[in-house]
């Protein structure tokens, strides 16, 4: 038999071997390693707490040559405040830690900062903390943000239930194909040594891959039309893994329609010029950070019946007997399989 290793595990085999080992010793400690954030209860309060971390690393997560600081700042602040509406919460406070090289200037600290403000001003979150420290690899950033919530509204991985409808609240694929068109103009910018890279006409996908906003708007929707979503996940590494991580955490299976995935016509159109199939990066290409979420079918006329952001049906939960897969628009049934990010790509 093979041996085990970081590279057959890959990034989930990590993460569950970790959390096999996890015990909570407190009674406060309500949800732990496996859903979007860890739930904290405050002792007396049916208010929760919710906590998320994330850590970026200069040439794994970001590359410098066309990622500007003050995108990366406002990035990274992005991703975390995602994790915390993949709750159903509003965040309210973030650290910020850096690790920084003796290449960076005081300059591109300022400009990091910049990008790290306007993130927390844009969506009312307090900079309360943090640490700095020196790096002999370039730029890491690890940023931790908190949420609070009554408990009866927080939206977990875990409670989809069969029939339930299964949700996205945007286009998916763009952020994907954005990197693509970047990657393909660094690579034109090596070779004829030119200074400007030609973006054409697609202004969209660059700005879901540079710039991504949290959908802190459809948990304010969410309230608003008096929904709480049965279970709820971002869309960090592509809609087929997250679709997979509902499924798992809550012990059912689904059936998503191809047709109905929603994607944006730039996306169609570079990966038309750059002969991808725009399914299999919106399935599988991350970085969307977009809600996915499971609502019982009696609540999905109240979406209708207000004004606010686009809510898309892509299909729907059945019992874990009938398996995850993907309808087709040709009409036939695929296994739905979590592309993920590999380990090699992510340490
Ligand atoms: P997300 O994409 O929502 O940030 P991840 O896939 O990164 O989620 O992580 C899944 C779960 O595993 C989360 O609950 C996260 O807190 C936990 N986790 C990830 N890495 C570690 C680790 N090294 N130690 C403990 N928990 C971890
Ligand atoms: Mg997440």
């Amino acid at each position: 038999m093979k041996e085990e290793s970081i590279e057959s595990l890959g990034e989930f085999g990590v993460i569950d071997r970790i959390a096999s080992r996890a015990r909570c010793l407190n009674k406060t400690s309500l949800v732990g390693i496996g859903d979007d954030c860890a739930v904290i209860a405050c002792d007396g309060s049916t208010r929760r707490k919710v906590v998320t971390t994330d850590l970026l690393l200069e040439g794994i997560h970001f590359d410098l040559t066309y990622c500007p600081l003050r995108h990366l700042g406002y990035k990274a602040v992005a991703v975390n405040l995602s994790d915390v509406a993949a709750m159903n919460v509003r965040p309210q406070q973030i650290t910020v830690s850096i690790g920084v090289s003796a290449k960076f200037s005081l300059k591109s600290i300022d400009e990091l900062y910049e990008g790290i403000y306007a993130a927390c001003e844009r969506y009312g979150v307090d900079l309360v903390g943090g640490d700095t420290t020196s790096s002999l690899t370039g730029l890491t950033i690890s940023i931790t943000a908190i949420g609070d919530e009554e408990s009866d509204r927080l939206s977990l991985r875990s409670g989809a239930k069969e029939n339930d409808i299964l949700c996205v609240s945007g286009d998916l694929g763009s952020a994907y194909m954005g990197l693509q068109l970047l990657e393909r103009e660094k690579r034109v910018l090596k070779q004829s040594g030119s200074q400007t890279p030609d973006f054409g006409n697609y202004r969209y996908i660059l700005q879901r891959q540079l710039r991504p906003e949290p959908r802190i708007d459809v948990v304010d929707f969410l309230r608003e039309v008096d929904v709480v979503p049965t279970s709820m996940i971002d869309i960090s590494d592509g809609l087929s893994s997250e679709v997979l991580h509902i499924c798992k955490a809550s012990g059912v299976g689904c059936r998503l329609y191809e047709e109905k995935i929603p994607i944006h016509e730039e996306a169609k159109r570079l990966a038309g010029e750059l002969n991808i199939n725009p399914i299999v990066a919106a399935l599988n290409g991350g970085e969307d950070y977009e809600l996915l979420f499971t609502i019982r079918q009696s609540d999905y006329e109240k979406f209708q019946s207000k004004v606010g952001p686009e809510i898309y049906a892509v299909g729907y939960i059945t019992n874990a007997q009938k398996g995850t897969r993907l309808l087709t628009t040709g009409g036939d049934e695929a296994e739905l399989k979590a592309q993920g990010w590999k380990m090699e790509v992510n340490v």
